[in-house]
C-alpha cells in the first residue's frame, strides 16, 4: 500500500498534469486563431498526452491501495506573442515538469517504495524526450527566423 505522504504527492502531480494539459489546449487555441493549424494540432495532442499522464497516475494511486483525487487546477495563460515564445514557454514548463517528477521521485526513495520508483522512471525517461521535443522546436523557428531575414537580405540585395 502506498503512504499517505505519496499518495497526496501524486495527486498533487495529478493535477500539475491536468495543468499541462489546459497549458497546450490553451495553447492549441492560441495557434488555431492565429491561422496556424499544424502547431494547433501538435498542441492538441500534447494536450491529451499530459492528460493520459494524470490517467495513468491516478490509476497507478488506485492500484496501491490509495485514493486518487482531482485536486485544484488554476487557471492557465490564454495568449502568447508569437510561435516561438509558445514554444520557449512549452519548454520552460517542461523543464519545470521534469523537476517536479524529480521532487516525486526523491520522496519514493525516502519512502523506500520501489513500485512507486519504478512507475516513476516512465516519468522521467520521458521528460528527456519532452525537454528534447521542445527545444528542437525552439531551435528550428529560431533558424527559420534567420532563413525568412536571410531571404529578405537577398532580396534588398538584387536591387539595381
Ligand atoms: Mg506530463
Amino acid at each position: 500500500m502506498i503512504s499517505e505522504k505519496l499518495q497526496d504527492a501524486i495527486n498533487g502531480q495529478i493535477a500539475a498534469e491536468m495543468w499541462s494539459s489546459n497549458l497546450y489546449l490553451s495553447m492549441a487555441f492560441y495557434f488555431d486563431k492565429e491561422g496556424f493549424t499544424g502547431f494547433a494540432n501538435w498542441m492538441k495532442k500534447q494536450s491529451q498526452e499530459e492528460l493520459d499522464h494524470a490517467y495513468q497516475m491516478a490509476d497507478y494511486v488506485i492500484k496501491r491501495g490509495g485514493v486518487a483525487k482531482v485536486g485544484e487546477v488554476a487557471v492557465v495563460p490564454q495568449s502568447w506573442t508569437s510561435p516561438l515564445h509558445a514554444f520557449e514557454v512549452v519548454y520552460e514548463h517542461e523543464c519545470h515538469v521534469t523537476s517536479l517528477i524529480n521532487g516525486l521521485m526523491d520522496l519514493a526513495v525516502e519512502e523506500k517504495d520501489r513500485p512507486t520508483q519504478d512507475f516513476l522512471w516512465t516519468f522521467i525517461r520521458e521528460q528527456v524526450e519532452e525537454e528534447a521535443t521542445a527545444s528542437g522546436i525552439v531551435d528550428r523557428i529560431k533558424k527559420m527566423g534567420d532563413t525568412a531575414i536571410f531571404n529578405l537580405d537577398q532580396q534588398y540585395g538584387a536591387r539595381q
